[in-house]
């Protein structure tokens, strides 16, 4: 487990300081913006949508080094994916965060997203590590509200 827990900080540190995808986004078709007020980390989301995938994701805000790092890795992750397969990916996500068990034959695979299974250490994280795949659905089912985590 420490051998995780030293990869999920680095990691972490690694995209808090130069989060990829950090722009945004020209030509996006779908944004939406998340709040998680337990924490304070806010987050705008944008992507564009074409024929059911995502050509391209960026997100801007500012929150803790957990909300940023999901944020970047999350836009690298579904960069290119259908909508159902970030849906998906969200659950799959979701689950590892908050430590539900999960069908690993039907579950697709977390491939760096793993890293945050070192959130379910620190439950009070798991709000700054979804902030970002919630806002994601909100601006992929159009709804135009602020998404509190609250
Ligand atoms: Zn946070």
């Amino acid at each position: 487990m420490s051998d995780l827990r030293e990869l999920y900080q680095e990691v972490i540190l690694d995209h808090h300081r130069s989060p990829r995808n950090f722009r945004r986004l020209e030509g996006a078709n779908k944004s939406a913006e998340g709040f998680n007020p337990l924490c304070g980390d806010h987050v705008w989301l944008y992507a564009k949508v074409e024929d059911g995938v995502l050509r391209d994701i960026g997100f801007q805000g500012s929150g803790c080094a957990i909300s940023t790092a999901s944020a970047s890795m999350m836009t690298e992750s579904l960069k290119g994916k259908t909508e159902a397969q970030a849906e998906a990916l969200f659950e799959r996500f979701h689950d590892l965060v908050t430590g539900k068990p999960h069908d690993a034959a039907r579950a697709p695979d977390l491939g760096k997203l793993a890293v945050f299974a070192g959130v379910r250490e620190y439950p009070v994280r798991v709000k700054c590590a979804t902030l970002a795949w919630h806002t994601l659905r909100a601006a992929l089912h159009e709804r135009h509200e602020t998404v509190a985590t609250e």
